[in-house]
């Protein structure tokens, strides 16, 4: 244990009188005996970082050595320490995902590290309002991220390789063309995605597609396009080159959007499972708060992911075991 440890951001620390502290890790909350105020020097320390080394020497006029190991052991295990500074940061996000992904403990140890936020890729195609606004959140969150234009080229193979790749698209308006333009190259790649589009103060989000694992963008789109009335008139309306002007996006729209894309994106990257909402379209009306999921089935004849099309294998490790979960 020679590596610096720090006080967790997911701990609550308060003291009780004069020889109590509670601990709080993530709502599990305990209360320790401190009488002879060890715990509250150890603490005290690790708020800058410290090595165990140091923590005994510095606290050998008072306490024997075995006695802080012990009650650094204690607190490591209670995950009141933690060996990375992930306060500096100013933000929880990644530990709260981390955490609940080890709860669900559906990922094999030994490929966690593919999991780390240093093997993540998220490629954000798309411009405007909206798209800049997730650019600018994602990157506030640490994401690493690369931006391609609307209906861009994706990074190529050997960008991508073995990391953790997610394909965001996204739009000010219902952008069918270039969802779908898009949707077929990530599944062609075996890419996952994800869509968001603003509808006046309407945020649509989803599907988060898994190819062939789940259904795609295409599915949707003809499981939608088979609900119209008209559908004459909603191919032709759907047609970018059909349409003059667009609605403006109400910015209180996006703020919803950027909140229900990121959520998607972040627990996707980081294998976190609970609730993740695949093959799931979100509706949420900014102005009412209501949110609206349906659950889409892929479409087995599906152009882009159907059965016509065998040129990809099924499903990863993780997208078996969503699968598993689902059945
Ligand atoms: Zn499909």
């Amino acid at each position: 244990m020679n590596e610096s440890l720090y006080v967790s951001p997911l701990a609550e620390i308060t003291t009780l009188g004069e020889d109590k502290i509670a601990m709080s890790v993530v709502g599990r909350r305990f209360t320790v005996e401190d009488k002879v105020g060890m715990l509250k020097s150890i603490l005290d320390q690790a708020a800058q970082g410290v090595q165990l080394a140091a923590l005994t020497e510095a606290m050998a006029d008072s306490f024997p050595p075995e006695a802080v190991e012990a009650a650094v052991t204690a607190l490591v295990n209670a995950r009141v320490l933690v060996r990375d500074d992930a306060r500096a940061g100013g933000d929880a996000t990644h530990q709260h995902l981390q955490h609940r992904r080890e709860l669900d403990a559906l990922i094999p140890r030994d490929q966690l590290a593919a999991y780390d936020r240093a093997n993540w890729l998220l490629v954000l195609a798309g411009e405007g309002a909206c798209a800049d606004a997730l650019a600018e959140a994602l990157a506030e969150m640490s994401v690493p991220l690369q931006r391609i234009g609307r209906d861009g080229e994706l990074p190529s193979a050997d960008i991508v390789g073995d990391k953790r790749a997610l394909l965001l698209v996204c739009s000010d308006f219902e952008d069918f063309a270039s969802f779908r333009a898009m949707n077929a190259k990530a599944v062609e790649r075996g890419l996952a995605s994800l869509y968001l589009g603003i509808d006046w103060s309407t945020v649509q989000c989803g599907p988060l597609v898994m190819p062939k694992a789940t259904a795609c963008y295409e599915c949707y789109f003809h499981r939608v396009r088979s609900t119209r009335k008209f559908v004459a008139e909603f191919d032709v309306r759907s047609k970018p080159e059909n349409i003059l002007y667009h609605a403006l996006p109400s910015k209180l729209a996006i703020q919803f959007g950027v909140a229900e894309a990121s959520r998607l994106a972040l627990q996707y990257l980081s294998g976190t499972l609970d609730d993740l909402h695949h093959s799931v379209f979100s509706e949420i009306d900014s102005l009412s708060g209501e949110t609206h999921r349906s659950r889409i089935l892929r479409l087995p004849r599906c152009a882009c992911c159907g059965n016509a099309s065998t040129a990809r294998p099924v499903g990863t490790v993780f997208q078996q075991s969503l699968l598993r979960r689902r059945a």
